[in-house]
């Protein structure tokens, strides 16, 4: 695509953005109330340590110098001016950070288990999938695929509509998103091949109403029956020393590019697998203090969600991610803080969820933050106050 016609697409793309339910990438950005949101999804949930080095960079120099991690394994950057998208592009396409082709980065939804090794069923089947992405129907926006192959699942909880897991037997198997059992297949091709089949029946079943696999309450087919029992899932990646490197938590999910240059500066790191669960791999790493990252499992920001909020969000009326860092410890159970009710920082209930509405805030116990709430119309420091912070 030639820039001038590129910037002509970017300013229909902002105005279409502006309706609801849009998904953004890299080729589609989205306007924020801080400037474009630019978001890159990584190839196989890894970054070599080049592209990590090209991303810090792009992030200081089009950005406003954080990368955020979210909660479908993608980075991105914030604070993009429309005039600094092309040649942050051209960064990133140097990079190898977004595919040439829009349309195939728009289907490329996918999370891998963060441990695969190359040449394990993660790493063929991620591949394989990737190489057919054109074979897919045009799909929900926030649609994508698990590729969970390891001895037990990891991502069960994370957001996806079709799964690749295994079976207690061992058997690799395929499951659609709300169902609790899957399909088991005798080979990758065939788990990829029914894959494709399922997203081809959801749209054909009329799953596109429902937005996703799991609303999507019709019948399975046939010939892909939910008999076969998924494997038991296993822990999420601890904080601290890995086999294959180091991992670190990232506070409300956002790193500084510079925090990020630092860990992969030792000669030892060879890149970063990215995860869902706002955790970053370090390849080859040795966990150590480093400022802005989280090393310790029982630190309080890891059961704290908070989205970016005022002013970087048009939709919120309030503040977060201050209020979440003075609450953070203080409240007992997983706290979420949101600039509004849409919730992006946590879709699952949260035992406190401060929610912003009409520039004041309300309180939801053991919910979402689109709950009822159980208080609302305070101020920030009556929050503080509400939860003996002073
Ligand atoms: S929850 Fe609301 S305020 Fe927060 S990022 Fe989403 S839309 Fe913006």
């Amino acid at each position: 695509m030639k820039w001038p016609q590129a910037m002509q697409e970017l300013s229909a793309m902002v105005a279409r953005a502006l309706v609801k339910g849009w998904c953004p990438g890299a080729w589609r950005p989205m306007p924020s109330g801080d400037g474009l949101l630019v978001r890159v999804r990584p190839n196989h949930a890894a970054l070599d340590r080049e592209q990590v080095l090209a991303l810090c960079e792009a992030a200081e120099t089009y950005g406003n110098g954080i990368i955020q991690l979210t909660n479908r394994a993608n980075l991105q950057l914030r604070g993009v001016a429309d005039n600094d998208w092309a040649p942050l592009m051209d960064a990133l396409l140097e990079a190898r950070l977004v595919d040439t082709d829009p349309a195939l980065e728009g289907r490329r939804n996918m999370l891998l288990a963060p441990d695969w090794q190359a040449g394990d069923d993660t790493d063929q089947l991620a591949q394989q999938l990737r190489e057919r992405l054109a074979e897919l129907p045009e799909l929900p926006p926030k649609m994508g695929f698990a590729i969970d192959a390891g001895n037990a699942p990891v991502l069960a909880e994370d957001s996806a509509d079709f799964r690749v897991e295994r079976t207690t037997g061992g058997q690799l198997l395929v499951r659609a998103d709300g169902r609790a059992m899957g399909t088991a297949v005798g080979s990758g091709p065939q788990a990829i091949d029914l894959m494709i089949d399922l997203a081809h029946w959801f749209v054909g079943s009329g799953g596109a109403n429902s937005g996703r696999m799991r609303q999507h309450r019709e019948p399975l087919p046939d010939w892909a029956p939910a008999t076969a029992v998924p494997a038991a899932g296993r822990s999420i990646l601890p904080l601290g020393q890995h086999l294959m490197g180091a991992v670190y938590g990232l506070t409300f999910g956002q790193v500084d590019a510079a925090a990020l240059r630092a860990v992969v500066a030792t000669a030892t790191v060879t890149g970063i697998r990215v995860t869902p669960w706002r955790r970053l791999l370090v390849e080859g790493g040795k966990i150590r203090r480093v400022p802005g990252l989280l090393a310790d499992s029982n630190a309080p920001q890891l059961d704290t969600d908070a989205c970016p909020g005022a002013p970087y969000c048009e939709q919120a009326s309030v503040a977060t991610r201050d209020l979440a860092g003075k609450l953070s410890g203080r409240v007992a159970g997983r706290l979420h803080v949101s600039g509004c009710t849409k919730g992006c920082a946590r879709r699952q209930a949260a035992d406190v969820c401060v929610v912003g509405e009409g520039g004041r805030y309300q309180l939801v116990f053991r919910g979402r933050a689109d709950g009822t709430p159980d208080v609302a119309d305070l101020t920030e420091s009556q929050v503080l106050t509400y939860f003996g912070v002073n």
